[in-house]
């Protein structure tokens, strides 16, 4: 009921929302200097439904100078109080409310999430985030330390300065607050390239960023391809740190480039395949939903996606029936319809190889209990699809799918679960469901995995740090901790006549 009430409370979507689709340097919107463009398609008709100017190494190149120039001593941008970059960040958050009906209906356009989704949790969990990290941008300080001898020894914590940004189209919005949130609160300067899938809703949050009075050339967006724009940014000599997230492929590729380069600071948010725990005492409503929620969830196009379900032998066959059940409950269709929890993949390549991941679990003795084909014959939709009988050696078991598929799978006991759960290249998330508080943490610091969450699942706030271990990635975002990135600090020693303590 509360949902319901919550859902008729949403505004309705603008169909045709304005579209912002050029090149963003100097808090001015500019052609490319190749004067190319690319179409962004629409994932629910396949259509192409704008033109958007391509950056490459030219307009990083023009980006980068921009930020550089904002960065220099005496700038504005460098003259601010650290209160006001706060401010800046809260006006921002301000015309991010609202622009709301905008954002999120762009969102569903280029992306293909159902709207109520954009609106209620993308935007809230992206302007939420902007608030937080402009609380910090007068509260990330320095220390004095006593060290030996007649001096007097004192931290600054300075920005790192211009900070590449390269950003993954699953959740465009929210991806642009976890990187401009930090670094702008610290000081930097931002070059961020959107994912090419998904450029709009980034262009539309730069040209806020300038009517909130953001100085020139301090955020930049450069639409683009990865292996132009991207890499023209993760090799570039006058770039002092690039984060990055998106394929655990590309993700091996940054670091090279950043080392071959400057040396720039990297951090990296990766792919998972994370494990979710159901044990046989764990409350069974909650958890077929839970877990159900933790996969499907923004059509299986997450990072952090509970893609390895294990289930206590003995609930083993309530839970694949019910799961089944729920799935096929599954609404499917138009994403701008409130009546669809799921909508379109993002595009042809990724249905492609969700579909060939789906083909490979029936050829390889998977038990198909629902779902398996394409959704429809037009869009990139596809079934809500169930696997069970899933051994852990099958692809569907150890490839990312980033799509609507759960793979479910059957143990014994906890310490296999342990070794099973570990026995992957990635380390992401995991989750437990269980009413045994003794099992819950034993378990959970058995996991080895950057997020635990414990009888729930994708609970994501702006304070609790997120990042990955072993191949999903390095580095934290979010919280406290993701200040670190955007940080650099500076000991600074004075000698003094004399010291007293
Ligand atoms: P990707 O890693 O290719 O793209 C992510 C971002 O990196 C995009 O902005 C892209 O343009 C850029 N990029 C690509 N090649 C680059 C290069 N050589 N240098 C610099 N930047 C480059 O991911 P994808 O192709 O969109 O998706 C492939 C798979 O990645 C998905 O199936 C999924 O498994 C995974 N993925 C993970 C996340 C995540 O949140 N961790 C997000 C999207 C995709």
């Amino acid at each position: 009921k509360a949902q319901k009430a919550c859902m008729s409370s949403i505004p309705e979507p603008i169909k045709n929302p304005p579209l912002k689709s050029k090149i963003f340097i100097n808090n001015e919107f500019v052609d490319s200097v190749s004067g190319k463009t690319f179409p962004s398609i629409n994932p629910t008709t396949g259509e192409k439904f704008v033109d958007v100017a391509e950056g490459d190494l030219a307009d990083v190149n023009k980006a980068v100078s921009a930020a550089n120039e904002a960065f220099r001593l005496g700038s504005p941008w460098r003259r601010m109080d650290a209160a006001d970059r706060g401010n800046l960040l809260n006006k921002l958050a301000d015309l991010m409310e609202r622009d709301r009906v905008v954002l999120a209906s762009l969102e569903t356009l280029d992306n293909g999430k159902p709207y109520n989704v954009s609106f209620s949790t993308d935007l809230e969990l992206s302007i939420r985030c902007y608030r937080y990290y402009a609380g910090w941008a007068d509260k990330n300080h320095g220390k004095t330390i006593p060290i030996r001898g007649d001096q007097f020894c004192y931290t600054r914590h300075e920005p790192v300065g211009v900070c590449g940004q390269i950003i993954p189209w699953n959740f465009p919005l929210l991806m642009q607050a976890w990187k401009f949130g930090p670094a702008l609160a610290m000081g930097n300067v931002v070059v961020m390239k959107p994912a090419e899938q998904t450029p709009l809703t980034a262009l539309h949050v730069a040209s806020l960023a300038a009517e909130a009075g953001f100085p020139p050339g301090v955020v930049n967006v450069i639409p683009g391809y990865g292996p132009t724009a991207g890499a023209a940014i993760a090799q570039h000599m006058d770039v002092d740190k690039v984060a990055f997230t998106g394929s655990t492929e590309i993700g091996q590729l940054i670091p090279q480039m950043a080392a071959k380069s400057n040396l720039k600071r990297t951090t990296l948010e990766l792919g998972g395949k994370s494990p979710n725990i159901v044990l046989a005492d764990a409350d069974m409503d909650d958890a077929i939903e839970k877990s159900h929620f933790g996969l499907f969830f923004n059509m299986g196009q997450c990072c952090c996606a509970g893609s390895r379900i294990f289930v206590e032998e003995k609930a083993y066959d309530e839970f694949v029936e019910r799961s089944t059940e729920r799935a096929k409950k599954r609404t499917v269709g138009d994403p701008f319809d409130s009546k669809n929890e799921q909508g379109p993949q993002i595009d042809e390549d990724q249905f492609g190889k969700i579909m060939d991941l789906i083909e490979s679990g029936k050829k390889e003795g998977a038990k198909l209990c629902t779902g398996g084909s394409r959704y429809g014959d037009k869009g990139y939709f596809i079934q809500p699809t169930v696997f069970a009988d899933v051994q852990d050696n099958m692809r569907i078991a150890k490839e990312e799918i980033f799509g609507p598929v759960m793979q479910i799978m059957k143990f014994k006991t906890i310490d296999e679960v342990i070794a099973r759960g570990n026995n992957t290249e990635y380390g992401l998330a995991a989750s437990i469901f269980t009413k045994n508080l003794d099992r819950a943490i034993y378990l959970s610091n058995s996991i080895r995995a950057g997020t635990v969450w414990v009888n729930c699942y994708d609970v994501f706030d702006a304070a609790s740090p997120f990042g990955g271990y072993k191949m999903s990635g390095s580095g934290r975002e979010l919280g406290e901790y993701g200040l670190d990135a955007y940080t650099e600090v500076k000991s600074v020693n004075i000698k003094i006549s004399q010291k007293n303590s």
